[in-house]
C-alpha cells in the first residue's frame, strides 16, 4: 500500500529491529522489546529466541497488566492481514499456565538482561 509507504520506514524501525503493535495496550514497540506468541498447531507457545518462529505471532509488552488485557477477552486473534485471521478462544485454564508462563518469561528476561 502506497499510502503507508512513509509511515512504514518511520514506525516499522526503531533503532533497526521492526515495530510491532502490543496487543494488550496498542503501543507500538521495537519488536525485540516485545513478547512474542506463536501459534503452533492450535497451541500457544511464547517464543524464547528472537526469529526462531514460523507461522502467526502476536505480540505483548513485558508488562502484567497487557496480559490481562489481552486476557479478558478471552480470545486470541492471530493475523497476517486483516482477510487472513485465525481467533484462537483460550479456557481460563489455559490463560492461567500462559500467564504463569509469561511471568516467569519476562522474569527470566529482565534478570539476564543486565545493560
Ligand atoms: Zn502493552
Amino acid at each position: 500500500m502506497v499510502k503507508n509507504r512513509r509511515n512504514e520506514s518511520r514506525l516499522n524501525r526503531l533503532g533497526g529491529s521492526p515495530v510491532r503493535t502490543c496487543i494488550g495496550c496498542r503501543e507500538r514497540f521495537a519488536q525485540d522489546e516485545l513478547v512474542r506468541l506463536n501459534l503452533r498447531d492450535g497451541k500457544v507457545v511464547i517464543v524464547a529466541k528472537p526469529g526462531a518462529s514460523v507461522g502467526r505471532s502476536i505480540y505483548l509488552c513485558p508488562r502484567e497488566k497487557c496480559f490481562d488485557a489481552m486476557a479478558r477477552t478471552g480470545k486470541l486473534a492471530f493475523s497476517r492481514s486483516k482477510h487472513n485471521r485465525i481467533v484462537v478462544r483460550l479456557e481460563e485454564t489455559k490463560l492461567y499456565i500462559l500467564k504463569n508462563r509469561f511471568l516467569s518469561f519476562i522474569k527470566t528476561r529482565n534478570a539476564n538482561s543486565v545493560s
